[in-house]
């Protein structure tokens, strides 16, 4: 058996697969302090007897492996969590390898391995929910750097007229997060993204911002697919509006996009399952 982890914040999605992907067990248990929750986790793992761990975790994560916080998670708002040495702490209880990624650069290798993007070398997985967040496949692999790839802070222009134009994250001015987030929608309209009218101006708003995002990520990362998940996007009709408003952005630079751009922007191909698709991965990797 493998361990596969998906760490959210309100989530976590633990499974025990075997080198098939056949999962044997699979729970979701709320994400509370870690002394509470890491425990809880252990035993599972413990129960399977797993001989690898795979991790995907809300960052920021210290993803460089010489550093002596690897594994760790960074500055996040989940006090609780930050600074917490979560592959050492797996580590040390389960005595196994562990393989450690960003929540989306898991949901990311998944699709671009079975999923979506299957067969194509690069991809970049954006999660629209709570939060925005993206990873990034380059020649098969997860991109890290500096840190990882944070795809839902970078920047977007305002449009006329949104109620809220610097937008709702603490850290930034009308970042991606801030302005194109569930929360931020809410924020801006007053009305939660699920119960959004699908005439609502809300989601010309939300069409551009999504729209300028598709065109930087092409632009920096040149992938052979976008794949867009997360519970905005059950909306399914804004597909269609991304992908039109991004043609128009791009304005035919991008040869090999000419026509439509249904291959290119896409939703997962593996469902709400790739982040725990991809830790199972990152188990067998590791
Ligand atoms: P998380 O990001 O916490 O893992 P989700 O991807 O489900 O979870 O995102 C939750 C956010 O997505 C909430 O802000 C919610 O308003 C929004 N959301 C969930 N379902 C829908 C839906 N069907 N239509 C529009 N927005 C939705
Ligand atoms: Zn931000």
């Amino acid at each position: 058996m493998y361990g596969a982890l998906e760490g959210g914040g309100t989530k976590m999605v633990l499974a025990a697969m075997d080198e098939n992907g056949n999962t044997a067990e699979r729970i979701s248990i709320p994400t509370e302090t870690p002394d509470k929750t890491m425990p809880e986790m252990i035993s599972f793992f413990r129960k399977h007897d797993i001989r690898a761990l795979g991790i995907g975790n809300f960052g920021p994560l210290d993803l460089n492996e010489r550093s002596e916080t690897y594994g760790s998670i960074t500055a996040t708002p989940k006090l609780a969590w930050r600074n917490y040495p979560l592959l050492q702490t797996f580590r040390d209880a389960l005595r196994v390898p562990v393989g450690i990624d960003t929540d989306v650069n898991a949901a990311a290798l998944a699709e671009a391995r079975l999923g979506a993007a299957k067969g194509a070398e690069s991809c970049v997985y954006v999660t629209v929910g709570t939060g925005i967040g993206g990873g990034i496949i380059i020649g098969g692999k997860p991109v890290h750097g500096l840190m990882h790839p944070e795809v839902g802070h970078a920047l977007v222009a305002p449009l006329a007229g949104d109620p809220l134009p610097d937008g709702s994250c603490p850290y930034h001015k009308h970042c991606l997060e801030g302005m194109a987030s569930g929360p931020a929608i809410e924020a801006k309209w007053g009305i939660s993204a699920k119960e959004l009218p699908r005439d609502h101006p809300a989601w010309v708003y939300e069409t551009e911002y999504l729209a300028q995002m598709c065109v930087s990520i092409t632009m920096f990362c040149s992938p052979e697919k976008i794949i867009l998940g997360g519970g905005v996007m059950q909306q399914a009709f804004l597909f269609d509006g991304i992908r039109k408003r991004t043609s128009e952005l791009l304005g035919g630079y991008i040869s090999p996009l000419g026509g439509s751009l249904d291959d290119y922007i896409v939703p997962p191909g593996l469902g709400v399952h790739s982040g725990i698709t991809g830790a199972w991965l990152l188990a067998m990797q590791a």
